[in-house]
């Protein structure tokens, strides 16, 4: 019989900086769907392979379980009572849910008003303690990593290395299943870990020969809030896709090297655009991911178009996170199809059925 799956820790604990006295804090995150579009590039008429790692899956529902178990794991081995993170949302949902796991404590400092309601709800669920600032995230990172100075808390940003340890085994599982690297991976970047990640975990299997090959990357941002495309810091990032809300990427020279590296790029797209991408992949694929997720496929969509990214081409796009965190978005998104409300009997109902067909 085959042992039940644990998390990614277990299954790549030869990669990861564990030892066999660890006690591994885990909610059996990673191990998510490489999902093939099926729709999508028919309807664009080109001939490429397109796969979402769908990371929305999580237990928390999005990538951040898998920076957050190797981080909480590390810091309950140093015997660290309490984790503090900034954050958008999800880097607080999940921290607060591996610090509930681990029986310590969470604090997470969040902008006020800025974070999707369904991030809210699960932070105060698995009971962290959130203060809110008057500021964006960038400010609330900066006031983090001082206060770390003053205070017995382990910071559980992506800053922390264990972060990018963990999150590199979703480059492995790409590999796994498919055999190879995947030519190109398009992803949204924020603070930048993600793609710092992904990297590391490619040229690992590269270097080790568990691949022969290793993707371009390509780091989409949204268009108001995307420094790495300026070339500089931003001070007042604004843009729908909360989660990459950031003007002030702390993996900065981390990404820099994997765009380089990788003979990658940068690219920004209007919040129209992202939106547009999140609605296409639910209602022509099936397939729910968060705003900020989505930016991934609109720039792979986008430099398909443009033959940047050639025909015959295998591409991952990871989406980040699931589309049910962010329920507002989704309304707004859909407010021209609210559902009719009819009579409850059989005649209404059929009527209501004939109309559409
Ligand atoms: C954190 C996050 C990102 C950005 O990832 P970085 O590592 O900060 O670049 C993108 N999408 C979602 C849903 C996220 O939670």
């Amino acid at each position: 019989m085959q042992k039940h799956y644990t998390g990614l820790i277990e299954r790549y604990r030869d990669r990861l900086p564990v030892s066999k006295a660890t006690r591994i804090i885990s909610l059996c995150e990673g191990n998510t769907p490489l999902i093939q579009l099926q729709n999508i590039p028919r309807m664009i008429g080109k001939d490429v392979e397109i796969y979402v790692k769908f990371e929305g899956l999580n237990p928390t529902g999005s990538f951040k379980d898998r920076g957050m178990t190797m981080a909480v794991t590390k810091a309950v081995e140093s015997g660290s009572q309490a984790i503090i993170c900034a954050s958008t949302g999800n880097t607080s949902a999940s921290a607060a849910a591996y610090a509930a796991r681990a029986g310590i404590k969470a604090f997470v400092l969040i902008p006020e008003g800025k974070i999707a309601l369904g991030k809210l709800a699960q932070t105060l669920m698995y009971n962290a303690t959130i203060i809110q600032i008057n500021g964006n995230f960038d400010q609330g990172m900066e006031l983090v990593k001082e206060v770390a100075n003053h205070a017995p808390v382990s910071i559980v940003n992506s800053i922390n290395p264990f972060r990018l340890e963990g999150q590199k085994t979703a480059a492995f599982e790409i590999v796994d299943e498919l055999g190879f690297a995947p030519d190109y991976h398009c992803l949204p970047v924020g603070n930048a870990g993600n793609i710092s990640a992904y990297w590391k975990g490619y040229k690992e299997y590269a270097t080790d020969r568990v691949c022969g090959n290793r993707p371009v990357m390509c780091g989409y941002q949204a268009a108001g809030a995307a420094p790495f495309v300026a070339g500089h810091k931003i001070d007042y990032p604004e843009t729908v896709a909360t989660a990459i809300r950031i003007g002030n990427p702390q993996s900065w020279d981390l990404a820099i090297e994997a765009q380089q590296e990788s003979g990658g790029w940068f690219d920004k797209f209007a919040d129209q655009q992202i939106l547009a991408a999140q609605k296409m992949l639910s209602q022509f694929e099936g397939i729910f991911c968060e705003p900020a997720s989505a930016t991934s496929l609109a720039g792979a969509l986008n430099d398909i178009g443009t033959g940047k990214i050639p025909e015959g081409s295998k591409i991952v796009c990871t989406l980040t996170g699931n589309g049910i965190k962010d329920p507002e978005i989704a309304m707004q998104q859909c407010a021209e199809a609210k559902p009719v409300t009819i009579e409850a009997d059989l005649d209404a109902v059929k009527r209501a059925i004939l109309d559409c067909l």
